[in-house]
């Protein structure tokens, strides 16, 4: 099936930031955007004064800034004079800790408010922010705290006796850990963060931060191997900002609701920073997915911007479209998807269910925002990640022999996504480790590690990691392709595609398929679906064979990793397993 562009009309982006993508391209420079922003009135550059202070100062501290939702539906509301209050308290409570500049807070905690007032209070007293997915066990967490060298935790009680009494006489940097829900007293080296906070004034000068200070630690998914630690600095705010603004169309007020934990780096960059820094309502929901549950928290806090990933989308789509009409989803202006290819199916999906397409976007957390983004304004190709943000130089490059770089001059050709550094929010290190570091950059080119190939009219297109493409028979086979055409066959909700070793084609393509609700995984299904995709892809790249599982593995951010498929087919080591989320088989 060919895809369809979907074509914009004028009215479906009137008002929207980026109006038109050369001009906005051509007319760009991040100096000019920095300017805009406010700055420390003592000069230097500090996200959290960004993100809530300017506000404030502004005379805008009475709108909503955060509405927490509990999974019993409570809500917790916080305008932007009040996160600045809480957030001051924090950063006393941290000074008064002897918690300082460049130290490592911690946090382990579900999305209660308590998450963003340590963000930012953290950000303000000029301390190093690294949140930690709340859903990890002691072991993930000990690697990354003894990495991070962390000074201080913040962690709800529970959490606190299952998951770090066990390893904190191996934490030896970490000098303090606040509880959250403290019921007990707490044990020593601990306090209760309430009474701290109770304690403590609601005024603090933000520290002075430079724009190079080191601002937040994000470990990344360790979808292909052992996460690294990924070191972020103030400056990554002026591209926090642009990119929420021209990439998700952020306006001030807008309801914006970002679907990600705050403990991978969407959750922060936009399910934090951006939207405050863009004057935005942020809503965050602390119950996990379920798509009814979805639709009503879209329909009842009137979203009008909504980001989300995937893996979420595809859950939606298997609860079918029909759910999605039931609500009133009128105040939606636009959809963005993240974290994974987006099958063109789910692009298209969105038109049926939403009445507009969804807008891929891709980055990483090395990149600390979005770089290739589909815009409101512009026509959609369904499969695309869309184009480079304005002041991002992207391309498509090979690495030669002898460590040459070359671009690749002709369109569609597949190669490896490269960018130019100096955008703000690029990583200034993985901590700790230089050399893994090092190896991302040659010829003038920050390497992705992820092939794609870009089209005559400067679209890219996802082909899939340089570790999970397939060599086979001479054609290079990327998994993407394979799994949207697998994803068009009614019966599979879910598809994940690796190449397998083969005496003469090098490899030969395997999937493996997670069907839909109530489809009985037979035999003819399966034939049936080899057949789909050997008409679909030809011989050369359809999977030779097809293996059902009831799902696939995938890590705690919904990515599918491959390498576990790969290896398990294989009977290979499952190496790093901190991020997997835990499967039913
Ligand atoms: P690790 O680097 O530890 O293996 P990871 O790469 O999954 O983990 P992240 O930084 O969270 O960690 O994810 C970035 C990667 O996710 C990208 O390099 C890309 O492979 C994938 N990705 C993100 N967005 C998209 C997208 N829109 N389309 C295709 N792939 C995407
Ligand atoms: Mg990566």
């Amino acid at each position: 099936m060919e895809w369809k562009a979907i074509r914009k009309r004028s009215e479906d982006f009137a008002g929207a930031n980026l109006q038109d993508y050369e001009t906005s391209v051509a007319t760009f420079s991040w100096s000019q955007e920095q300017t805009l922003l406010g700055g420390l009135p003592q000069g230097g550059l500090n996200i959290a004064h960004e993100a809530v202070d300017r506000h404030v100062l502004a005379g805008r501290g009475g709108k909503l800034a955060l509405r927490c939702i509990g999974r019993d539906d409570r809500v917790q509301d916080f305008s932007y004079a009040d996160l600045q209050a809480a957030a001051n308290r924090f950063a006393n409570v941290l000074a008064r800790w002897g918690v300082g500049k460049g130290e490592r807070v911690f946090s382990l905690l579900g999305r209660t408010p308590e998450l963003y007032i340590a963000a930012l209070g953290t950000l303000k007293n000029g301390s190093v922010f690294s949140p930690l997915f709340s859903a990890f066990g002691p072991e993930p967490i000990k690697a990354r705290m003894t990495i991070g060298a962390a000074k201080a935790l913040i962690v709800s009680e529970t959490f606190y006796r299952r998951k770090i009494e066990p390893i904190r006489h191996e934490l030896t940097s970490l000098g303090h850990v606040f509880l959250t829900d403290c019921l007990d007293d707490p044990p020593a080296g601990a306090t209760d963060l309430a009474a701290d906070m109770a304690a403590a004034s609601d005024s603090f000068e933000t520290v002075l931060t430079g724009p190079e200070d080191m601002a937040l630690l994000h470990f990344t998914s360790g979808t292909t191997g052992r996460p690294k630690g990924a070191v972020h600095v103030h400056q990554s705010v002026v591209a926090h900002h642009v990119t929420g603004k021209l990439a998700l169309d952020l306006h001030p007020g807008d309801i914006f609701w970002c679907t990600a934990d705050p403990g991978w780096v969407t959750g922060t960059s936009y399910g934090i920073i951006s939207p405050l820094t863009n004057g935005a309502t942020l809503i965050v929901d602390q119950a996990e997915f379920e798509a009814e549950r979805w639709y009503r928290i879209l329909e009842k806090q009137k979203i009008n911007v909504w980001y989300t990933a995937p893996t979420a989308i595809r859950m939606l789509m298997k609860a079918g479209a029909g759910v999605a009409k039931r609500f009133d989803l009128s105040n939606l202006r636009f959809m963005a998807s993240v974290g994974e290819p987006l099958n063109p199916e789910a692009v298209v999906w969105g038109l049926e269910a939403f009445g507009m397409p969804f807008h891929d976007n891709w980055w990483q957390t090395e990149t600390g925002g979005i770089m290739i983004a589909n815009y409101r304004s512009m026509d959609v190709k369904p499969g695309s990640m869309g184009r480079p943000l304005p002041g991002v130089t992207a391309s498509i490059v090979e690495r030669k022999q002898g460590g040459e770089i070359q671009e690749s001059a002709k369109p569609m050709i597949m190669g490896e996504l490269a960018l130019r550094p100096g955008w703000p929010s690029m990583m200034r290190a993985y901590l700790n480790e230089e050399e893994r570091y090092r190896k991302c950059f040659a010829g003038g080119w920050y390497l992705t590690g992820d092939l794609a190939m870009r089209d005559d009219e400067g679209y890219y297109w996802f082909v899939g990691r340089a570790d999970d493409v397939i060599k086979s028979a001479g054609h290079l086979v990327g998994p993407f392709e394979v799994e949207s055409a697998l994803m068009e066959h009614e019966a599979v909700a879910e598809a994940g595609v690796i190449g397998i070793p083969d005496e003469i084609a090098g490899e030969v393509v395997k999937a493996f398929i997670a069907l839909k609700e109530g489809v009985e995984p037979t035999e003819g299904l399966r034939k049936e679906l080899l057949g789909h995709a050997r008409k679909r892809l030809g011989p050369a790249i359809a999977p030779k064979d097809i293996a059902f599982r009831k799902n696939l593995p995938k890590t705690r951010s919904g990515k599918i990793m491959r390498r576990l498929l790969k290896a398990r087919e294989l009977g290979l080591p499952e190496g790093d397993l901190s991020t997997l989320e835990s499967e039913e088989q």
